[in-house]
């Protein structure tokens, strides 16, 4: 495998907001950094968010993909190609801080961990046939769905806002919830409840999705009995897992979220990290980006340099 004589200043794993954030301000410091990322666009999950995000003080965005376009620019402008794109973190050894991926072999004096998260998957018996109907994010597929009967499942915040929306866009909707209490936010639980376009049942699970060759219905059952839901698609919202499987194990972790100091240290020498992965934490863009930027800081530090 392709390996670098380079050790760089700084191996940043993810290119989200954390790590691009991380690595403007290591590039800032002349730090000789290099950001792995997976996917073919930098931007993590920000270009998922299908609404306008109000609450990152840098810009009042349309939507993420305008988010994301605006961090790819300033990534582009300063990193270059300090950005590698569709590289593959496949393994990683946090002691020897070497990094394996898809693109050759990697090492550095220090390490930023801003992997992120991921959905999470609904872990039932589909029929293969309707599993095309069976989706994560509704939002691309929004004026497709007009009208049309759906059904959710899911309990927080991400199943309620899909049920109020799609209900919005005159969606006959049912929610089926397996907890009798929802996670989400109490307002707009209250507005599901008030809602004419939704049908709620708690306490309540999945047995069977049946149709031809689309999805006609479903059956699920509760303390009552058997219910038959009408519907042509499932939405999943069963929240989001964080991507920590190649080195939790290496470093002081809980529930699979990184634990880091006020620095944002880990518990391996000269590794930090950043974003949603990691605890105490807060899974907002703006959490990550200066998480990012705070760990730049332990970094410079950490090598020698002035705070
Ligand atoms: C539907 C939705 C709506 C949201 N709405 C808002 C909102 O309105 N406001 C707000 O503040 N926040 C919102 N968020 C949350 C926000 O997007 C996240 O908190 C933020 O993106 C976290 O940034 P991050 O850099 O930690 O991780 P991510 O954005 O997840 O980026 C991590 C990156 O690491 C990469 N990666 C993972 N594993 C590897 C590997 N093995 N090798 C290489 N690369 C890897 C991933 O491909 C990804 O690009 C929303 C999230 C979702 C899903």
């Amino acid at each position: 495998m392709a390996q670098t004589e380079n050790i760089y200043d700084s191996i940043i794993v993810g290119g989200g907001p954390a790590g691009i954030s991380c690595a403007l301000e290591c590039h800032e410091s002349a730090l000789d950094v290099v950001v792995l990322e997976r996917e073919e666009r930098a931007g993590g999950q920000i270009p998922s968010i299908p609404s306008p995000i109000f609450n990152y003080v840098a810009g009042h965005f349309e939507n993420g993909e305008a988010a994301r376009k605006e961090l790819e620019n300033v990534a582009n402008l300063f990193l270059g190609e300090r950005l590698l794109t569709n590289c593959n973190v496949q393994s990683l050894d946090l002691s020897r801080k070497e990094v394996v991926t898809n693109k050759g072999i990697f090492r550095g004096k220090t390490i930023f961990l801003a992997t992120g998260y991921r959905l999470r998957r609904w872990d039932f018996p589909v029929p293969e046939l309707l599993a095309k109907d069976v989706l994560y994010r509704s939002g691309i597929v929004r004026e497709e769905l007009q009208g049309k009967p759906v059904a959710i499942i899911g309990g927080g915040d991400s199943a309620v806002f899909t049920a109020l929306d799609l209900a919005d866009h005159g969606c006959p909707v049912t929610v089926l919830a397996r907890s009798e209490k929802f996670k989400a936010r109490p307002d707009i639980v209250a507005r599901m409840y008030q809602h004419d376009g939704i049908e709620v049942h708690t306490g309540t699970s999945v047995k069977s999705l049946s149709g031809g060759k689309r999805l006609e219905r479903i059956l699920a059952e509760n303390s009552k009995g058997d219910i038959y839901v009408p519907c042509e698609k499932l939405i999943a919202k069963l929240g989001y897992l964080p991507n920590t499987e190649l080195f939790a194990q290496q470093v002081d972790s809980s529930q699979g979220h990184i634990k880091v100091d006020e620095r944002f240290a880990t518990s391996a020498e000269g590794v930090f990290a950043g974003g949603d992965i990691v605890t105490p934490g807060y899974d907002r863009i703006a959490f990550a980006a200066g998480s990012g930027m705070m760990a730049a800081r332990s970094i410079r530090c950490y090598l020698g340099q002035t705070p």
